[in-house]
């Protein structure tokens, strides 16, 4: 087979091998082709770099919503005192009113 047709072909089954979409015999064959060349292993590592960060933001992100999520426990937790401060305090005057 002609190389750059190869290339052209391996090219464009490179996203879906990254994605992990191709079979075995496929992906064997893009290994050995990206063994020999050098321009298709280029292609690959710029995609699979650039899936990486994707999944460094998508992690990011995760870690965001947690910190969030976190934030917000702690928000209600407060809210949780204040109400049972509210609650002694409204018994207090209670207790006063009853006694008086
Ligand atoms: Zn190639």
């Amino acid at each position: 087979m002609n190389k750059q047709y190869k290339c052209n072909i391996i090219l464009d089954l490179l996203p879906l091998y990254t994605d992990g979409m191709t079979s075995d015999v496929t992906d064997a064959v893009i290994e050995e082709h990206l063994k020999e060349c050098e321009k298709c292993r280029q292609a690959y590592e710029d995609m699979s770099g650039e899936i990486n960060l994707g999944l460094q933001q998508k992690k990011r992100r995760k870690r965001r919503r947690l910190r969030y999520k976190k934030k917000s426990v702690g928000r209600m937790v407060l809210l949780g005192y204040f109400l049972l401060l509210l609650l002694i305090m409204a018994l207090c005057v209670l207790d006063v009113v009853l006694f008086l």
